[in-house]
């Protein structure tokens, strides 16, 4: 799989790659930032082919219910308008990108970027029909967002080397659900 499989009805989904997952930040995944030289490459092919480029963000209001404070499993992260939820500075960020914001709600955590977002009814207006997925972390956000991709029937490929778990486990777990659930649908979810 390489950046010259892109065609007509593809986009990328480039979850949460912000600077609180980066090394340095309030959650950070272990190496997270090395994804997005791999990001850029896809990003810039997109770009010269006229493939659409979805980016999504981690964006908590103060007392969000994911918070360790609130009862929830998470330190602090990704508070809205703060550093820690900008996107990391190397990140390719296209003028046409459109930005999904997700974990706004004050009672529930959303880590799909599907999750109640309205991204589903954009891609079918967009046309798109094959998602080529990256971002942070492999084992929880990608893992979702992949996963209910499938779920609502697009084919969903992992942009090989564009994503990075939270944990060596966790990966391998959430690698093997998302094969599993692209053979299931007839998608495919790429091997990293
Ligand atoms: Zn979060």
């Amino acid at each position: 799989m390489t950046t010259e499989d892109l065609r007509p009805g593809d986009a990328l989904l480039i979850v949460d790659v912000q600077n609180d997952f980066c090394p340095g930040g309030a959650l950070p995944i272990p190496e997270g930032d090395r994804i997005v030289p791999v990001l850029n490459r896809w990003i810039e092919a997109a770009e010269r082919s006229d493939i659409p480029v979805y980016l999504s963000r981690d964006w908590h209001p103060r007392g969000h219910p994911s918070f360790a404070s609130e009862g929830g499993a998470w330190p602090v992260h990704c508070l809205q308008d703060t550093e820690g939820a900008a996107f990391h500075a190397d990140l390719r960020v296209p003028a046409a990108a459109l930005v999904v914001t997700k974990g706004t709600r004050f009672d529930q955590d959303q880590y799909s970027a599907f999750d109640q977002t309205g991204l589903h009814s954009r891609l079918a207006k967009d046309g798109v029909r094959r998602l080529w997925i990256g971002g942070l972390a492999q084992d929880v956000c990608v893992r979702a967002s992949t996963l209910d991709a499938l779920d609502l029937g697009y084919a969903a490929m992992l942009i090989p080397g564009a994503s990075l778990p939270g944990t060596e486990e966790g990966g391998r777990e959430a690698l093997r659900e998302m094969a599993e659930a692209g053979g299931a649908s007839g998608g495919a979810a790429g091997r990293n």
